[in-house]
């Protein structure tokens, strides 16, 4: 599908915007399916159709007015993908997003690939919760199979009371139990896949993360080349498992011994992957169009060091932040989603901070949060 035709966007959140912004920049035409109207997306796109994901005589009709559809959400019930991909190619497939959309399908199926996760089972009600809990041993994690993301429907486990009341406060007919893993730092490898199969990774992204939601990005990620190496090995042969056309991004735990763990897996542009619409040759928005346009990839070269941080509602609490304070660092590069309601937790904006060393990234990272908020960053690692 060549730029002039029109691609069909499904979730109308940050993920979406950016995807518009670059599609737009490529001269494709957007039309975006979203809930709510106004939404980050709907506001750059030709055409915003507000409507519920389970309304399958809109999805059908918004279907029928584009050449390709793509999404940016991940909790779009797959019986609507699956409606919408009779009228018209849908990319990545809707059996990739009906594995990634739940948690216990997602491991499933990394195991059954052979693919490194935490052990866990999955429980079905309190007692299995609190006997499972008991045998795995304290402390573990208590996640939500179904509709989990941002940390939401997911605590910290340390006693079989705990369980029972984590499964109780879930109000979900299942949930994933997971061994508390001892991580030296976290890592996400966004990859792009085309139709040929080819893969093209950006270069892995140390997160960090506050109260279970990404903070902040350091790349190139301080860890050893040949941990780099193999995550991007594994993420290459996860997106040719998986068999994605798109965008997918596959998150880590690198153990204190070096080994790596699979967390999560995103068949769309990830928030660990931001720092690329900046810092690289192409941004991960770029990847997705590219893909599921058919086109070839472009390079997802890192053209400099870089720090994203993300500014969430919490920082609203004192009225507007200070943003020329924040951009007096003529390197920092500010996103902002225009999203109209500011709510503690959600996701508003973000910030890079673009060094020529990765040191100075991180310092020129820390002094901007100390401009815009007033405080210190905590310390990076445990
Ligand atoms: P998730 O929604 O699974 O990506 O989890 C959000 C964040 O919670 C992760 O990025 C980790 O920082 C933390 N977390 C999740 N699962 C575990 C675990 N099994 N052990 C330790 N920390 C975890």
């Amino acid at each position: 599908m060549l730029p002039g035709g029109t691609v069909g966007l499904i979730g109308g959140g940050q993920l979406g915007r950016m995807f518009a912004i670059a599609a737009r920049r490529m001269g494709y035409r957007v039309h975006t399916f979203e809930p709510s109207p106004d939404s980050p997306a709907g506001q750059i796109s030709d055409k915003e159709i507000a409507a519920p994901y389970d309304d399958l005589e809109k999805l059908e009709e918004f279907a029928r007015g584009v050449d390709v559809i793509t999404f940016e959400f991940e909790n779009i019930p797959s019986a609507s993908l699956e409606r919408v991909a009779r009228v018209c190619p849908v990319r990545p497939r809707p059996g990739v997003l009906h594995i990634c959309q739940n948690r216990a399908r997602e491991k499933e199926f990394l195991g059954r690939h052979g693919f490194p996760v935490a052990a866990h089972r999955t429980v079905e009600s309190a007692a299995e919760a609190a006997a499972e809990a008991a045998a795995m041993g304290f402390p573990c994690v208590m996640k939500t199979a179904d509709f989990g993301y941002d940390g939401r429907g997911q605590s910290k486990i340390g006693s079989a009371v705990d369980a029972s009341e984590a499964w109780a406060a879930l109000d979900a007919p299942r949930a994933v139990l997971e061994e508390w893993v001892d991580f030296r730092c976290e890592l996400s490898v966004v990859c792009a896949r085309d139709e040929s199969g080819r893969v093209e990774c950006f270069p892995p992204s140390e997160n960090l993360h506050r109260n279970h939601i990404l903070h902040r990005s350091v790349v190139p990620a301080r860890i050893d080349p040949s941990v780099a190496r193999e995550a991007e090995l594994l993420a290459v042969r996860i997106a040719r498992a998986l068999d994605v056309v798109g965008v997918l991004a596959v998150e880590f735990f690198v153990r204190r011994d070096g080994t790596l763990l699979v967390n999560e897996l995103a068949p769309r542009p990830h928030n660990s992957g931001h720092f690329s619409f900046d810092a690289c040759a192409t941004s991960q928005f770029e990847q997705q169009l590219r893909s599921v346009c058919g086109l070839p990839l472009g390079s997802p070269r890192l053209m400099s060091p870089v720090v994203m941080v993300n500014l969430l509602g919490d920082a609203w609490q004192n009225g507007e932040p200070d943003w020329p304070a924040l951009l007096s660092d003529p390197d920092v590069k500010l996103h902002l989603y225009g999203k109209s309601e500011v709510r503690a937790g959600r996701k508003m904006g973000h910030f890079c901070v673009l060094k020529p060393t990765g040191q100075e990234a991180v310092e020129a990272a820390d002094e901007a949060v100390a401009r815009l908020f007033g405080r210190a960053e905590p310390a990076d690692r445990a």
